[in-house]
C-alpha cells in the first residue's frame, strides 16, 4: 500500500507533437518518497509485456539539458520509444537523484571529478557510496499498475538483477544506449569500464 497517490490524463508536447499519457502520482512513507509514472496504451496492447523505462531523478540532466550526464538524452529516448509502443511505462524517480545521493553530493562528486577523478573514485573521495539508488518503490509501483513482467530499457545489468530480485520478470533488455559527446565521453566511460554497463 502507498501512503497516498493519484492518477489523471496528462497531455505532454513531444517532439513537435501532443501526447496523452496516463500519469500516476505515488508518495510511500513520507514527501521525499515520491515517484511519478507515465503510461502510454493503445488498443490491443493487452498480454503484451510493456517497454518500461525506470529513470532517476537528475535536475541538472533532466531540467536544465547539463551536457555532463546523459540523462536527458536517455530520458527523451525512452519517450520516444514509449509513445511508439503499444504499451510502455517510464517510472521517473526523483530520490535517486545522484544515483541515490542528492543533489549536493552529486555537485561536490562533479568538483572533485573537475579535479581529475572519474565518477567512481569522485564518489569515493567524497565518502557517498558508487551507488544508493534502491528499486523498492518502481517494483511497488510496477505491481500497482498491475504488471510484473517487463522488458526493460537499460545498459545497467544491476538495475535488472535489482528488479528481478523484487519479484519482477525482466523477459528482455532492451539497450538505451545513446552517443557520447564531448563532455559526457568519461562519464560514460566510466559507467562501462567500472560499472559494467553494456555500451
Ligand atoms: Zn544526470
Amino acid at each position: 500500500m502507498f501512503l497516498d497517490t493519484a492518477h489523471t490524463i496528462l497531455p505532454i508536447e513531444f517532439q513537435g507533437r501532443e501526447v496523452m499519457l496516463e500519469a500516476h502520482a505515488y508518495e510511500d512513507d513520507s514527501v521525499s518518497y515520491q515517484a511519478m509514472a507515465l503510461v502510454h496504451r493503445k488498443e490491443g496492447s493487452k498480454g503484451e509485456a510493456p517497454l518500461v523505462r525506470v529513470h532517476s531523478g537528475c535536475v541538472t540532466g533532466d531540467i536544465f539539458h547539463s551536457l555532463r550526464c546523459d540523462c536527458y538524452q536517455q530520458l527523451q529516448k525512452a519517450l520516444e520509444k514509449v509513445t511508439e509502443s503499444t504499451h510502455g511505462i517510464i517510472i521517473y524517480l526523483p530520490h535517486h537523484e545522484g544515483r541515490g545521493i542528492g543533489l549536493v553530493n552529486k555537485m561536490k562528486a562533479y568538483a572533485a571529478q573537475d579535479r581529475g577523478l572519474d565518477t567512481v573514485d569522485a564518489n569515493l573521495s567524497i565518502g557517498a557510496p558508487v551507488d544508493a539508488r534502491d528499486y523498492e518503490l518502481a517494483v511497488k509501483i510496477l505491481k500497482d499498475l498491475g504488471t510484473t513482467e517487463i522488458r526493460l530499457m537499460t545498459n545497467n545489468p544491476l538495475k535488472v538483477d535489482a528488479l528481478r530480485d523484487l519479484g519482477i520478470t525482466v523477459v528482455e533488455q532492451v539497450a538505451h544506449v545513446v552517443n557520447p559527446q564531448r563532455f559526457n565521453a568519461k562519464y560514460l566511460a566510466t559507467k562501462r569500464e567500472r560499472m559494467a554497463h553494456k555500451l
